[in-house]
């Protein structure tokens, strides 16, 4: 991040809308009844930024924040958020001194990491909160059958000895944006069963919770004690074959500009970018946009990408380069400095995230999680400087 330079120094740049971010999480607050929401920012928030969408979603009314990795949770205590904290991904040898230390949450899905949360407390001298993950048809990070079993016990004689304090039990989803499909249902039996399971056990188990943004949105009876979404919180559908975001009401945040570096006109035939797998068919104006596969534009894009030049449609023309792609803009009158949206909340007619990802054979979380770092953001809203 390049902090603060104007957007006139600019090539390229993303915009996001705190205000947009704090909106969607009040939208999703308010489907998720009497449930609590916890942001998920993982990703440097989806590519959005850490910190400031933090911010932007407890201001619209989350109360957790969740995260993957450990490094994640501290930035966001580092920076003075007090906010209960989720991280849910780690490899053994992990510090965990600092999270215990910092009242960070941390989910735990296999006896190992237990135990060494367990010593980091003791080490501490202090209880640590412990999240427990079911994994209950997802085959990924979770206890499955008899681990979670093991992962129960210990965590009761650990719970009754003071050096855990189980603040929640969460599992994850494989189908949510398929709301029919029998593992849905499947998922949520379970999870109430490893509930049923940790009360037997004397485990209180804190907030229980399970939904992503698509569950949030179309499974509402799984909320539990919190829902969980990421996607939606940046206002983008998760479930882009039964709604889009305005259906769900919400916005999305992210926008990605940048100004041409070159405008000029060529003959008919001229191969264009590497390799000349576009070759202009008339006369035209070619413009060089200066953001490449090194910012996050896919190379996939190639010849695909949709991008809005002066409020007109085209594709991006030939190969994206590293730092730069064409676009054949016929004879618009475009010139250096014109303004290209790569794509947007679309209420300008500009193509959206979702239509990148559809134009590449991808899903939207990619195209704005790829959006590299080396991209300024530039925040507006409520809580931009
Ligand atoms: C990423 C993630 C979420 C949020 O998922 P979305 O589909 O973006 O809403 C929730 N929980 C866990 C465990 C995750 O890994």
């Amino acid at each position: 991040m390049l902090g603060r330079v104007s957007t006139e120094q600019m090539t390229a740049w993303v915009t996001i809308d705190l205000d947009a971010i704090a909106h969607n999480v009040g939208e999703l607050k308010r489907r998720a009844g009497n449930a609590e929401v916890m942001a998920v920012v993982k990703g440097d928030a989806y590519g959005h930024g850490l910190l400031p969408s933090a911010r932007a979603a407890l201001r619209g009314g989350a109360s957790w924040l969740g995260v993957a990795q450990m490094a994640e949770a501290l930035q966001l205590r580092a920076a003075g958020i007090q906010a209960p904290v989720l991280t849910w991904l780690h490899a053994p040898g992990t510090d965990f001194g600092p999270a215990v230390q910092q009242g960070i949450d941390i989910g735990v899905p296999a006896v190992w990491e237990l135990d060494e949360v367990a010593a980091a407390a003791r080490a501490a001298g202090t209880t640590a909160r412990v999240q427990l993950k079911a994994d209950t048809g997802l085959a990924r990070n979770g206890a499955y059958g008899k681990d979670w079993d093991l992962l129960r016990d210990a965590a009761a004689r650990l719970q009754a000895e003071g050096v855990i304090d189980v603040t929640g039990l969460f599992t994850h989803f494989a189908y949510a944006d398929s709301p029919q499909h029998p593992t849905v249902l499947q998922q949520q039996e379970l999870f109430a069963e490893r509930v049923a399971d940790a009360d037997r056990a004397g485990l209180a188990v804190g907030v229980r919770h399970m939904s992503n943004s698509a569950a949030t949105l179309t499974t509402p009876g799984a909320a539990w004690d919190m829902v969980r979404p990421g996607l939606a919180v940046y206002g983008l559908s998760p479930v882009p074959d039964l709604g889009d975001p305005a259906s769900f009401g919400l916005r999305p945040a992210m926008t990605v500009t940048a100004r041409a570096t070159v405008a000029k006109r060529v003959p008919a035939g001229q191969g264009v970018s590497y390799g000349h797998t576009y070759v202009t068919p008339r006369e035209t104006t070619l413009v060089d946009v200066p953001i490449g596969y090194a910012d996050g534009v896919p190379r996939h894009a190639s010849g695909v990408g949709p991008v809005q030049v002066d409020g007109h449609r085209f594709t991006v023309s030939g190969r994206v380069c590293m730092d730069q792609f064409m676009i054949d803009v016929g004879d618009l009158p475009a010139q250096a400095g014109s303004e290209i949206v790569l794509f947007g909340a679309g209420d300008r007619g500009e193509p959206t995230a979702q239509d990148w990802a559809e134009a590449i054979g991808t899903i939207s979380y990619e195209i704005v999680t790829r959006m590299s770092g080396r991209l300024p953001r530039r925040y507006v809203g409520d809580g931009a400087h």
